[in-house]
């Protein structure tokens, strides 16, 4: 009876020393799960977090025609160019790396951007259809401390063949790397004489990634669709629109379908898609 008791005794002493302590183990374990859970989910909550940065410094830009799958390489021009489907004076045609403008397009209603009063308006021009809705942007940024400067607008079909082959020479001649931010002639926005890139005295008016945190980008991300302008080019979307992201490069459309654009939450590329079908 004595020898039971004793036994008792000790297997309770056991269960008191080890219970507790496998109870502890058993919740750091769940902890850990808990931690390796969390970060996973936060990898695919934000899945564009890291490759945006990728892409906005690209270090290793594989050069064209070595890999079979285009999707993959979103810098790249389609097999396949066609003429846009709409004139370059209409302000919803869709201009990309598969629809080309016509070298001999020029709007006819070229003004200087000064008129709209936007600083060093005097050295760009920009299409008369845009000044009024410009110069109201521009007038009511100031009044919020926003002080906007255009670093440029409209560029000729031949501009644009220099201004790409200028930058080819400053990248040896990469036409990987340089077709991920620069438009081969014919295919940019700047030819519609609606594109324009801002910049602001924050950063000097120069033109760059560094305008991305400016108090004037995030006005504009915030109210340009209000005078009918729309970024073409956002972050995370280069797969859709085949350039890396550019916080400064802005398209007007007009106040109504910029409006559209910003309700639907679409970006301009994919509405222009829609709108050129
Ligand atoms: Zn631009």
């Amino acid at each position: 009876m004595h020898m039971k008791k004793g036994i008792l005794y000790f297997l309770l002493l056991l269960l008191i020393l080890f219970l507790p302590a496998k109870t502890v183990d058993l919740i750091v374990d769940k902890e850990e799960i808990n931690e390796k859970e969390e970060k996973e989910i936060e990898w695919v909550e934000n899945p564009s977090k890291d490759s945006t940065k990728i892409l906005e410094t690209p270090k290793v830009i594989k050069p064209l025609n070595t890999s079979t799958s285009r999707d993959s390489n979103w810098w790249e021009y389609p097999k396949d160019i066609y003429p846009t489907k709409r004139d370059g004076n209409d302000l919803l045609v869709l201009v990309n790396k598969q629809y080309k403008l016509p070298s001999t397009y020029a709007p006819s209603d070229l003004v200087k951007s000064s008129n709209s009063g936007i600083r060093r308006g005097e050295n760009y021009h920009l299409r008369n259809i845009i000044i009024p809705d410009l110069t109201r942007m521009v007038i009511d940024s100031k009044a919020e401390g926003i002080d906007l400067s255009i670093v440029s607008g409209y560029r000729s079909y031949q501009t644009q063949v220099n201004t790409y082959n200028y930058w080819l020479s400053k990248n040896d001649n990469n036409v990987a790397l340089v077709d991920t931010f620069s438009a081969r002639a014919g295919h940019s926005q700047h030819q519609l004489g609606t594109a324009i890139d801002f910049s602001s005295n924050e950063i000097g008016d120069r033109l760059g990634d560094e305008f991305e945190n400016t108090k004037a980008s995030k006005w504009l991300i915030a109210n340009a669709y209000k005078y009918g302008f729309v970024i073409s080019f956002p972050k995370g979307y280069e797969s859709i629109t085949g350039y890396k992201f550019e916080s400064w490069h802005y398209r007007y459309i007009g106040i109504q379908y910029a409006r559209e654009v910003s309700n639907r939450g679409l970006i301009l590329e994919l509405y222009l898609r829609e709108n050129n079908p």
